[in-house]
């Protein structure tokens, strides 16, 4: 490994020659907010993809543009249970798991079962084909931190007991079982800590920020910030976030990385922004905050930036209006 956390021989495991193309993809969690854009995504740039989704969450509505794509399959599979996938893959993408905090707090024991289950199912699988492995972390594993902005190095903070548990400790487990198959089994492996993204196909009840704001804006209704709003938040629309895992997986770096956008502003901030851009006279009613709601969140990006050249190009307020369009669509009587 040299420093930049590349293996030894230093070279991307993916590119354009031909013995190095990303010929096959197996995307868990591939009919979710997330998986599905980097389902398009993969498509977009020529891999066929299998997407291995159970639609706890997620939807087969967000795979609408591959309904009639030979290139693309849907396997309805649960990933806590063995499962396999027939042919060559030269990448397992694992992003199946409760995400939001309504569906973790909604599926406590699916989403530990996804995080330790899942994650040695998918590990399993790219062990068996010699694939490249990509472990979906989170931001979560660095619970309420006392470091900020938030580096690889950081150990986190997270309340094993807490209403957040079921889904920090998940991840934190899946990181520590990515690391053993790779240290113990030779798997070529990389982590990636996602930090909070948004843009279109979020639902617009799962809980977040970004959706909440939004509908409550759209429809006239108050726009309910937990606490006094002073908590941060730093959110990178989805198109960013798959180009940084597509970026972290075609490099030979093992990780974690953190993936977000280090733009930081205030919950009370983003919900005042969100009103401004839909246009809405929404007032804002402050409601009591969830417990072990983080305080401080924003990524330290220097390493995806030196690793594989990667940062969000997004401009702020165009990903917010992608997103308000989106919403609006959705909403009864939209445009
Ligand atoms: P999502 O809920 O929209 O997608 C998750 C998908 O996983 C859904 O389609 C769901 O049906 C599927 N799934 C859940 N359990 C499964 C199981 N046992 N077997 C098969 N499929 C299963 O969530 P998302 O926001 O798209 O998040 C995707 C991944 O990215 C998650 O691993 C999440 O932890 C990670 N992540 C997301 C964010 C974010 O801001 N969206 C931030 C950090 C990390």
């Amino acid at each position: 490994m040299d420093r930049s956390g590349r293996d030894a021989g230093g070279s991307d495991r993916f590119g354009p020659d031909d013995d190095r193309r990303l010929r096959r993809a197996v995307v868990t969690g591939g009919a979710g907010f997330v998986g599905s854009h980097l389902c398009d995504r993969l498509r977009e740039e020529g891999a066929s993809v299998v997407c291995v989704d159970n639609l706890l969450t997620g939807s087969v509505d967000n795979l609408a543009a591959r309904a009639d794509d030979p290139g693309f399959v849907l396997d309805r599979s649960d990933v806590s249970e063995e499962f396999d996938v027939e042919g060559p893959v030269d990448l397992v993408l694992h992003l199946a798991s409760p995400a939001s905090p309504h569906d973790y707090a909604r599926h406590p024991i699916e989403t530990l079962r996804a995080g330790a289950h899942g994650t040695l199912n998918a590990l399993e699988l790219a062990r068996r084909k010699g694939a490249r492995f990509l472990l979906a972390s989170t931001s979560e594993v660095y619970g309420d931190p006392l470091v900020h902005p938030q580096v690889e190095s950081y150990w986190g903070n997270v309340n094993p007991v807490g209403p957040r548990s079921q889904y920090d400790e998940a991840k934190r487990f899946a990181e520590a079982l990515t690391t053993a198959y790779r240290t113990a089994l030779g798997v070529d492996t990389v982590i990636v800590r996602l930090f909070n993204t948004y843009g279109p196909r979020m639902r617009p009840t799962d809980g977040r920020a970004v959706p909440t704001f939004i509908t409550q804006a759209l429809a006239g209704r108050p726009l309910t910030v937990a606490g006094d709003g002073a908590q941060t938040r730093s959110i990178c629309y989805v198109d960013d976030t798959v180009s940084g895992i597509l970026a972290a997986a075609a490099s030979g770096h093992r990780g974690p990385v953190n993936i977000g956008n280090p733009v930081e502003l205030s919950v009370l901030e983003l919900a005042e922004h969100i009103r401004e851009l839909c246009s809405s006279s929404s007032p804002v009613e402050f409601v009591e905050r969830p417990g072990d709601d983080p305080t401080l969140r924003r990524p330290d990006i220097g390493l995806a930036r030196t690793a594989f050249g990667w940062q969000p190009v997004v401009d702020f307020d165009k990903g917010l209006a992608m997103t308000i369009d989106w919403f609006a669509r959705l909403a009864p009587g939209g445009p």
